[in-house]
């Protein structure tokens, strides 16, 4: 049996708060639809109290969409948490998510608080968001940097308070696979089943997916990510990278998620075209890159058979079909099935002119070379032939 794990997306909130990624609220809203096609859990649409713009948002997903699961962020104040409540008045499952950092080096220089004021203020800010909403998430912000003693006590004085999940990011992308499966088991066998444990990578160490991975196997059951993994500095957990990782690896995680996979392409190419800029051309799952064959030895294997090279069929997150890359490291295999494709049969007299041609012009690309190029390529080795016959 596989356990469900819950995808919290934070494309809207943590994202949208990244440079260059600002979104106006019909750009949310257009995003919001394809998360919801997508099937994430959770869709945390804004942080409310922070701007006009955040609370529109909120307000807009909860009506748009009154059967998702939408979430508003809130700091553990009374004004935060009215805010975020007021946000979501029109959500049918809306989820109030607040947080205060508990780390000792956040609360000493950033709060100026002690650890005891911390705590009253999580366990005062989850009981007055009861009072609104049935859902209450409480994040311990930093909390991969928070004494584990001190954050085991506040993540029980919290649930006792009415949170049913709790949250504990690594806001910093500090932590490691091994650390921070061992901090989310500490606290996942101390709240049993009282709460669902969450965590919230980022990206700083490249370790956002597998800190996430490392945490669901040691009991985390919520991973908050965003779609193409952006999100503040680094970056979050990206998205498609944890879905895919738990439904290509069923052998090792038997974890799986509600995500209609063949949907990642298309809210990748949504978001690229609403910020400001896309996923690097060899992102995992998303890339331009993700599914091209460029190496002559790995082109033959995959047309030979997909399964050499290829663990992913690119149908299944809505890609049409792995594409190779015509470039100076292909061979006659590749170049011979492409002239195929465009609708050539060569001998093996013109496939050798066409290749020797097609290597020499490819030897001083960094790109590889268009059909177009391949067609000429092929009239010019024809002539050459037909004028050697001769
Ligand atoms: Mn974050």
């Amino acid at each position: 049996m596989s356990d469900r794990v819950y995808i919290f997306d934070t494309t809207l909130r943590d994202g949208e708060q990244s440079p260059g990624c600002s979104m106006t609220v019909p750009e949310k809203l257009r995003m919001a639809r394809k998360l919801v096609d997508l099937g994430v859990d959770i869709l945390e649409a804004g942080f409310p109290i922070a701007s006009e713009g955040d609370f529109e948002a909120v307000d807009a997903v909860s009506r748009e969409y009154p059967w998702a699961q939408v979430a508003g962020l809130a700091r553990c104040c009374t004004l935060d948490v009215k805010r975020a409540a007021a946000a979501l008045k029109h959500a049918r499952r809306p989820r109030i998510h607040t947080f205060i950092a508990t780390s000792d080096i956040h609360l000493k220089y950033k709060l100026h608080k002690s650890r005891e004021q911390a705590l009253e203020e999580a366990v005062a800010a989850v009981e007055l968001a009861r009072q609104h909403v049935d859902d209450v998430e409480f994040s311990a912000e930093d909390g991969a940097r928070t004494e584990p003693d001190y954050l085991e006590k506040i993540c029980k004085a919290v649930v006792a308070a009415g949170a049913r999940t709790v949250n504990i990011p690594d806001t910093v992308g500090y932590s490691a696979p091994r650390e921070y499966g061992a901090l989310i088991g500490r606290i996942a066998r101390a709240l049993g089943d009282c709460a669902i444990v969450s965590v919230h990578c980022h990206d700083d160490l490249g370790l956002a997916v597998a800190n996430s991975i490392a945490a669901v196997e040691a009991g985390a059951r919520q991973i908050e990510c965003t779609i193409n993994g952006i999100g503040e500095r680094a970056g979050n957990c990206s998205l498609e990278e944890v879905v895919m990782i738990f439904k290509t690896r069923p052998d090792l995680y038997p974890f799986h998620t509600g995500i209609h996979t063949e949907h990642l392409f298309a809210a990748s190419e949504m978001l690229s075209s609403i910020i400001t800029f896309g996923p690097q051309p060899n992102k995992a799952i998303v890339g331009r890159n993700a599914f091209a064959h460029e190496a002559g030895i790995h082109q033959d294997g995959y047309l030979k058979e997909k399964s050499t090279y290829e663990i992913i069929d690119p149908r299944s997150v809505g890609i049409p079909e792995g594409r190779l890359v015509l470039g100076k490291h292909s061979g006659r295999h590749a170049i011979n099935q492409r002239c195929k494709d465009m609708g050539y049969e060569l001998t093996r007299e013109e496939l050798d002119a066409l290749y020797h041609r097609f290597t020499a012009v490819a030897d001083h690309r960094k790109k590889g070379l268009m059909d177009e190029e391949i067609a000429a390529l092929i009239d010019e080795g024809r002539r050459a032939l037909g004028v050697a016959a001769d």
